[in-house]
């Protein structure tokens, strides 16, 4: 497995490749690896020829100071963790790599910006839009994969690279969950024993809304699954929203659309999680 801190370096390297013919698979991360990160790898290995992987903490994307520097951090295990899966490209670059100069640009994302995640991490998604867009130039790769656990930001993604014109294609993954249901996440890490054991409330709670959504109407849903989180101690929802899982615009009547997803965020002390889940 390669090794690349600067952007010159894997520029000239993804380059030779290219000129022989091999595609370029990209996922990119924010490292403290998990399961989740690895089945995209994996995914990635299948598609393209040459994967590449990115390890770097986007400072833009963070919204919150003291999430951004609890951010867990392992980056030897994370090393190790992608030779085992055989990743050939590992670029793990510094913040001047990144941005050079300060990064001001401001991407219109429309709606996908001011719904969910949007309204209550202002500004996260233009980060994610400016380090995604940096990545793609310095990559260049045919394919980039993305989890489904980010629902909102595949879809950022997905409107992104229409705007910009880029030739990538967006593969997304479905959610890797602990057995006992919990959406696999770096964050997870923070969560002390009994918060950890509290937690796979949330995912329960949106399996047994599916469940309970062929009887009940989309607002009944929404309630059941605000109430019996918050009803946990440990537990506060931030938000609970059922969309059209591509305008992301929250819907009032099951028929109002066919590809529906429910998105959650919920606060465990001073750790946020997310989750998300198909109706
Ligand atoms: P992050 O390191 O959190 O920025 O995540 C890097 C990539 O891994 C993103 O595309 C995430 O959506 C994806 N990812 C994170 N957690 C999971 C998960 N539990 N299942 C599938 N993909 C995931």
């Amino acid at each position: 497995m390669h090794i690349f801190n600067t952007n010159k370096e894997l520029n000239t390297y993804i380059a030779n490749l290219k000129q022989t013919g091999k595609t370029i698979g990209f996922v990119p991360t924010m490292g403290a690896l998990h399961e989740g990160h690895l089945s995209l790898i994996r995914q990635s290995k299948q598609n393209t020829d040459i994967t590449v992987s990115s390890i770097f903490v986007n400072p833009t994307q963070f919204n919150n100071k003291n999430d951004l520097d609890k951010y867990p951090r392992t980056l030897e295990r994370d090393i190790d963790m992608l030779k085992s899966e055989h990743c050939d490209i590992v670029f793990i670059p510094t913040e001047d790599e990144i941005y050079p100069t300060k990064d001001t640009r401001v991407f219109d994302l429309g709606n996908l910006d001011k719904v969910m995640e949007g309204r209550f991490r202002p500004g996260h998604f233009n980060g994610v839009a400016q380090v995604v867009s940096r990545l793609f130039d310095i990559v260049q790769p045919d394919k980039a994969f993305f989890g489904e656990k980010d629902f909102q930001q595949v879809a950022v993604i997905r409107r992104l690279v229409k705007m910009l014109n880029y030739n990538i294609e967006i593969i997304g993954a479905p959610i890797m969950r602990e057995p006992d249901g919990l959406a696999m996440s770096s964050r997870n890490m923070r969560l002390n024993d009994i918060q950890r054991k509290n937690v796979s409330l949330i995912s329960n709670t949106l399996f047994k809304a599916v469940d309970l959504s062929k009887t009940s109407t989309v607002q009944e849903t929404k309630d059941f699954v605000i109430r019996t989180i918050n009803e946990n101690e440990f537990l506060d929802v931030e938000y609970f929203e059922i969309v059209d899982s591509l305008s992301l615009e929250p819907i009032n009547s099951w028929n109002e659309s066919t590809t529906k997803v429910g998105c959650i965020a919920v606060h465990v002390g001073e750790v946020r999680l997310i989750d998300n889940i198909t109706f």
